[in-house]
């Protein structure tokens, strides 16, 4: 039988997702990194337009968003953003309009990050883009966000507003709640043991939603976070406070205590969407030993941190990585991988 989280089956959800992800050995890249046993929990396979974590996510505000009769969805996000992509394909699966904003927090002018990847998606799937050229500003954003929400419903239509940064309810962690649940059945199914989970810190949904879930199940399987947008510092504030929150929303106990929370920057400089060489070889080597594609914004860089935890793994310690998604990024960042492959091939 499923275990009840709190209120997490009463709240209001749309299925976008194919579910439950499969959970993939990964022999190659195990051999490569000396005595730990790697995993990875494909949850680039999730299916929604290309798939990724934030399909998920989705699924409890598209919920949110049908229960208050909202017919056009608005959210912000990075140039190649991968939420901005999944909530377009979201917003026309449900059958609403989609507003989006591309923020340039990215300090990228290549014609590929500006126009391919992601971007390509938003404009095929008929996404109205409004471009914010502020750079990193995330309260700035969100305002620029609702007064084009505010313009919207003067013309008569029902907005909703996918909202990330705190102070709003963390809806998309609540998908991560639920994942929980399901990674505990597969593990139990499977009488595999991980000792430890390495998951991407971005926003933050993912990492709390997770690790709230697992508690709330009474496993204390350790949750590392790879902080992928700011330093660990504030990140452990953001994980934290929506830990709270979702024990607001589930009308819970909050099973989630500051040790649980772990995070790790060491993979995070020159700063947000930017490669380093520790991103580039994970990049490479995820390809090259798993044939699997990692993404440089997210996934590549949760990979480095994976890789780094691996190599000082004990012998038989089994670690999982999440795998987030992303691919279509690498289309955005052709120009900065070029590099990478012409030294392959020389
Ligand atoms: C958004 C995103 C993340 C970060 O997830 P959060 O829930 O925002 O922390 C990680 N990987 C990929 C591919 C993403 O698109």
């Amino acid at each position: 039988m499923t275990p009840t989280i709190g209120t997490l089956d009463t709240l209001p959800r749309t299925r976008l997702s194919h579910l439950p992800t499969p959970i993939d050995a990964m022999p190659n890249l195990s051999r490569n990194v000396g005595a730990a046993n790697l995993y990875a929990k494909r949850d680039d396979c999730t299916g929604l337009c290309l798939g990724g974590n934030k399909a998920r996510q989705l699924e409890f505000y598209l919920g949110d968003a049908m229960a208050h009769g909202a017919d056009t969805l608005l959210i912000t996000g990075a140039v190649q953003s991968n939420y901005v992509r999944m909530a377009a394909a979201a917003a026309r699966k449900t059958g609403m309009r989609c507003h989006v904003q591309l923020e340039a927090r990215v300090a990228n002018a290549s014609a590929s990050y500006r126009e391919s990847g992601n971007v390509l998606l938003d404009r095929l799937l008929g996404a109205t883009i409004h471009r914010f050229s502020h750079g990193e500003d995330e309260a700035g954003a969100d305002r620029n966000l609702e007064a084009i929400a505010s313009e919207l419903a003067a013309d008569g239509a029902k907005p909703y507003v996918i909202h990330l940064g705190p102070g709003h309810p963390p809806l998309g962690a609540l998908g991560y709640v639920d994942a929980a649940r399901e990674l505990l059945a597969q593990l139990d199914e499977r009488a595999l043991r991980i000792d430890e989970i390495v998951v991407p810190s971005g926003s933050g949904a993912t990492h709390a939603g997770l690790l709230f879930g697992l508690r709330a199940l009474g496993s204390a399987i350790p949750v590392h976070g790879v902080c992928v947008r700011r330093a660990r510092a504030p990140q452990h504030a953001r994980i934290a406070g929506h830990c709270r929150a979702l024990a607001e929303i589930l009308q819970m106990r909050n099973p989630v205590g500051e040790s649980d929370i772990d995070l790790g920057d060491g993979v995070l400089a020159p700063g947000y969407g930017t490669m380093n060489d520790a991103v580039e070889q994970a990049i490479m080597l995820a390809a090259h030993q798993e044939g699997m594609i990692v993404d440089p914004v997210y996934s590549a860089r949760t990979m480095a941190g994976f890789l780094a935890r691996a190599r000082s793994a004990g012998k038989g310690h089994n670690l999982l990585f999440l795998h987030t998604g992303g691919q279509p990024a690498v289309f955005g960042y052709e120009d900065d991988l070029m590099p990478a492959l012409d030294e392959d091939a020389g």
